[in-house]
C-alpha cells in the first residue's frame, strides 16, 4: 500500500503516519524528519537544509526528488509505504508518479487532514519532542505522564523545532497554500483524493482513516 498524508503544518500527519506505520507494518516515510538528520550532520549540504528549513520555504525539488527516489528503494519498503510531507509541489508529484511506474507500484489514497489555521497554530505553538526517540509531546494536550520525563524511552531531554516559531509559521503556511494546495486537484482528477477531519480527536482521526483504507483496498 502506498499512502500519502497531505495537509498543513499542524494537520497532524506525523502523528497519524506514525499510527499507520505501527498498524499497517508500512515504512514512515518523513521528508521533514529526513532533512532534520541531514540539518544537523554540519555539511554545506546541510548547513543549506537548515537555512531553507529555517525560512519557512522549501528544499529545491530536486534534492527532494532524489532523497525519495533513494528511499523507496530500501528493504522496508517493500510492503508500502506512507509519505508525510512529499510530494509538496507539482513536479514532486509528478517525478513521484514516475517514480512508483518504474517500480511498478500505485497510489492507494492521498488523504487530507482537514485543520482550520487557528488551530494549526495552537498545536505548533505549543509542541516539542522527546530529543532522543523523536516520541511528540505539547504543552497542552499531550504532556509526558511523568513531567520531564518521556513516556516512552525514559529520556529527560526534550527539543522544539527551530521553525515552529510564530513567524516562521506563517511562511510554512503560505509556503502551503502557494506551492502545495495545487496538488488536492492534480489528486482528485485521478481520483485517489479523500477529506479526513483532522480537527477531530487523535483516535477519531485515525479511525476515519482506517476506513478510507479499508474501502480502497485491493483485492489480494
Ligand atoms: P515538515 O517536518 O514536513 O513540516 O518539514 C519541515 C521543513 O522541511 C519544511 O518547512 C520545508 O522547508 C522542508 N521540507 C520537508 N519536506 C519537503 C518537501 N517535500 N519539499 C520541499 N521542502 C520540504
Amino acid at each position: 500500500m502506498q499512502l500519502i498524508l497531505l495537509g498543513p503544518p499542524g494537520a497532524g500527519k506525523g502523528t497519524q503516519a506514525s499510527f499507520l506505520m505501527r498498524q499497517y507494518g508500512l515504512a514512515k516515510l518523513s521528508t521533514g524528519d529526513m532533512l532534520r538528520v541531514a540539518a544537523a550532520s554540519g555539511s554545506e549540504l546541510g548547513n543549506h537544509l537548515k537555512d531553507v528549513m529555517a525560512s519557512g520555504g522549501l528544499v529545491e525539488d530536486e534534492t527532494m526528488i532524489r532523497l525519495i527516489r533513494e528511499r523507496i528503494d530500501q528493504q522496508d519498503c517493500e510492503k508500502g509505504f506512507i509519505l508525510d510531507g512529499f510530494p509538496r509541489t507539482l513536479a514532486q508529484a509528478e517525478a513521484l508518479d514516475d517514480m512508483l511506474a518504474t517500480i511498478g507500484r500505485e497510489l492507494d489514497a492521498v488523504i487530507e487532514l482537514n485543520v482550520d489555521d487557528e488551530t494549526l497554530i495552537k498545536r505548533i505553538s505549543g509542541r516539542f519532542s522527546c530529543a532522543h526517540c523523536g516520541e511528540g509531546y505539547h504543552d497542552v494536550f499531550k504532556q509526558p505522564n511523568t513531567p520531564g520525563v518521556c513516556d516512552v524511552c525514559g529520556s529527560a531531554e526534550f527539543s522544539r523545532r527551530e521553525d515552529d516559531k510564530a513567524e516562521t509559521v506563517a511562511k510554512r503556511l503560505e509556503s502551503y497554500n502557494r506551492q502545495t494546495a495545487p496538488l488536492l486537484p492534480y489528486y482528485e482528477q485521478k481520483g485517489l483524493l479523500y477529506q479526513v477531519d483532522g480537527m477531530a480527536e487523535v483516535a477519531t482521526v485515525t479511525r476515519q482513516i482506517a476506513s478510507v483504507l479499508a474501502s480502497t483496498a485491493r483485492p489480494s
